[in-house]
């Protein structure tokens, strides 16, 4: 059972920001920045794409709500969302979540290292309709 999951039942206690029967939101215990908070699916899956898609809609419903009342409270108006997938992409709990981090204008918030490089065409090419057609089914 993740630690997400006992906060989910109670057993652990959290500020909460939103709940419903799907999703929960509370402020992370170890933010980057004020108002860092957390948006969970309490169904009980480890990747992204392993959630149903009931789920997933939920978490997209209020993710918007969740980071507009950030924002308003903060007083910022940018912020990151991020969503960490497999401990090599730097995942430390195991239940899926988005992360909401506000972006103030001294700095504080999430740093990004970027090491992006043109894309090379043939090989996008390709794997974009591999993928695609994956998506078709
Ligand atoms: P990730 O798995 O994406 O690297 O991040 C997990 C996040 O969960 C971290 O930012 C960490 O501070 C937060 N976290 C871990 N345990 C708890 C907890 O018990 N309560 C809360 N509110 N946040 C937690």
């Amino acid at each position: 059972m993740s630690i997400f999951t006992r906060i989910i039942e109670g057993q652990i206690p959290c500020h909460r920001l939103l709940e419903n029967d799907l999703v929960i939101a509370f402020l992370d215990v170890n933010p980057l920045c004020p108002g860092h908070a957390l948006v969970v699916p309490k169904e009980a899956k480890v990747h992204l794409h392993e959630l149903s898609e009931a789920s997933a809609a939920a978490l997209g419903a209020a993710l918007p709500r969740v980071a507009a009342a950030i924002l308003a409270e903060t007083g910022t108006t940018a912020y990151n969302v991020l969503q960490n997938n497999g401990a090599l992409a730097h995942q430390a709990v195991m239940h899926v979540h988005f992360h909401i981090i506000p972006k103030y204008a001294d700095g504080r918030g999430l740093g990004i290292g970027w090491n992006a490089a043109p894309i090379d065409h043939a090989a996008g090419a390709a794997l974009a309709g591999k993928v695609a057609a994956r998506l078709r089914g």
